[in-house]
């Protein structure tokens, strides 16, 4: 049996990050969907999304916002399963 390291690692795929929609001015973020967190946008690939490593003035607002609250979510998840 193979154990790997960084199991969570592994299980990264481009399913989630912000884009720049074709037209868009700002970066949205997509979350596990083909559409942006704000609703506003629709995209069919999500191979270049970038993870979320640093805060733009780029970033939609209402995308930055909702995903804030996931990330806090997440956070709240862990801690809770871990007691
Ligand atoms: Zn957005």
């Amino acid at each position: 049996m193979t154990e790997h390291p960084h199991p969570a690692v592994q299980d990264i795929a481009p399913t989630e990050g912000w884009v720049y929609p074709l037209n868009a001015r700002k970066a949205h973020y997509f979350y596990n969907e083909l559409v942006s967190l704000c609703r506003g946008w629709m995209m069919f690939s999500l191979g270049a999304a970038k993870p979320d490593t640093f805060e733009s003035p780029d970033d939609c607002k209402t995308c930055r916002r909702k995903l804030t609250k996931i990330q806090e979510e997440a956070k709240d998840a862990v801690s809770a399963s871990s007691e």
